[in-house]
């Protein structure tokens, strides 16, 4: 049977589900394609599925990093609570929503509200931020960790739309190797919950963590696609200084392209962000993320002052100014021949 088996049995018009490179969707067969020698087919194939599926738009999202306290310890995290020589902020509700109506007005149409796992925001805080930022017709997206089942119950019905939780790796060693608080076990949980309570659910996981394989990377485009994710998050692993993995080396921009362009075989329909730490790392390079299957992006309106103390991993950044940020942007998304959006 030849690799591109699927499109043969394909009516005319009707999208192909994973693409013709998937008819086995095995770890072996997944690990095999990552270390293919020339990966350009498959590229061109995650290219061909993103544009039958999800089209030529580009999704812009403003991202606000609205808290860096955190009480966990996730080793290859900046904002991990060890981290004391960190200086912590927190901006307040009413800053929040001020904050996302610049964005609406800069063009924005979804509000990413991300920050550490931080207690000082009940549910009800959150509950009202969102009902207040849902009246300028936003979709609102939180990424706020693991809570309880009942706050993602109440920031649901209070109009949360989506929610971000990564499962960052599916294999359970090392994920309790890296996670001194918690468990794979326990973050799975939250996302079917997540994905039960009707979220739009995002995942993802990192390139390049310690002692990660070809086929720790199957098995976490597999998980990807058990949960059923709308959304998927895939970035190369950022060393950060004040971290126990500071000496660790980055994960590879090129692993992980061939992990998004998977992801995209496997959830034809997926949102797939271009995640900030592969623009960290990728500038330059000849095949652009959204030539490899992505169709998002996220800008950082976070104010400036804050936004540097955000610092999950090393990133050079500007000062914030939300409506030129945003233009600029659009530009380089038509360079690229897409459609910002
Ligand atoms: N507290 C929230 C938000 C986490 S930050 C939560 O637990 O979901 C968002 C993502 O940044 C994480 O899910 C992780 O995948 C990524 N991240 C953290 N540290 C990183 C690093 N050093 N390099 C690359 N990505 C990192």
């Amino acid at each position: 049977m030849s690799k591109f088996a699927g499109r043969e049995h394909r009516k005319e018009g009707e999208p192909m589900a994973t693409g013709g490179f998937l008819e086995k969707q095995t770890v072996e067969k997944l690990a095999e394609l990552l270390r293919l020698e020339d990966f350009s087919e498959v590229y061109a194939e995650a290219d061909r599925v993103r544009r039958e599926n999800v089209g030529d738009r580009v999704q812009i999202r403003a991202i606000l990093e609205f808290s860096n306290h955190c009480r966990r310890q996730c080793r290859y995290c900046g904002l991990n609570r060890n981290n004391t020589g960190l200086e912590r902020y927190r901006i307040q509700p009413a800053q929040m929503v001020e904050t996302a109506r610049q964005a609406w007005e800069a063009g924005y149409r979804t509000i990413v509200l991300q920050s550490g796992e931080d207690g000082y925001y009940t549910a009800q805080m959150l509950g009202e931020v969102v009902k207040e930022i849902k009246k300028t017709g936003m979709a609102v997206t939180l990424s706020c960790g693991e809570l309880p089942v009942e706050d993602y119950a109440y920031l649901r019905a209070c109009g949360a739309d989506r929610y971000l939780l990564k499962h960052e790796t599916a294999d359970t060693q090392l994920y309790s190797s890296l996670h001194p608080c918690g468990t794979l076990e326990n973050r799975v949980s939250c996302l079917r919950e997540i994905k039960r309570l009707g979220y739009e659910t995002g995942s993802g996981f990192m390139i390049g963590l310690p002692g990660q394989t070809e086929e720790t990377i199957a098995r976490d485009l597999l998980l990807l696609q058990e949960l059923n994710c709308d959304m998927a998050g895939i970035g190369p692993f950022v060393p950060h200084p004040d971290t126990p993995l500071r000496d660790h080396p980055h994960g590879s921009t090129e692993l992980t392209k061939r992990a998004v362009a998977l992801a995209r075989l496997l959830l034809p329909k997926a949102n797939l962000p271009a995640t900030t730490s592969l623009g960290v790392l990728d500038q330059g390079e000849k095949n652009d993320i959204f030539s490899c299957g992505a169709n998002v992006i996220m800008r950082k309106v976070t104010p400036s002052s804050y936004k540097k103390l955000y610092e999950i991993y090393p990133a050079a950044l500007g000062e914030t100014d939300i409506c030129s940020e945003r233009k600029e942007l659009e530009a380089q998304i038509r360079a690229l021949g897409k459609i910002p959006y």
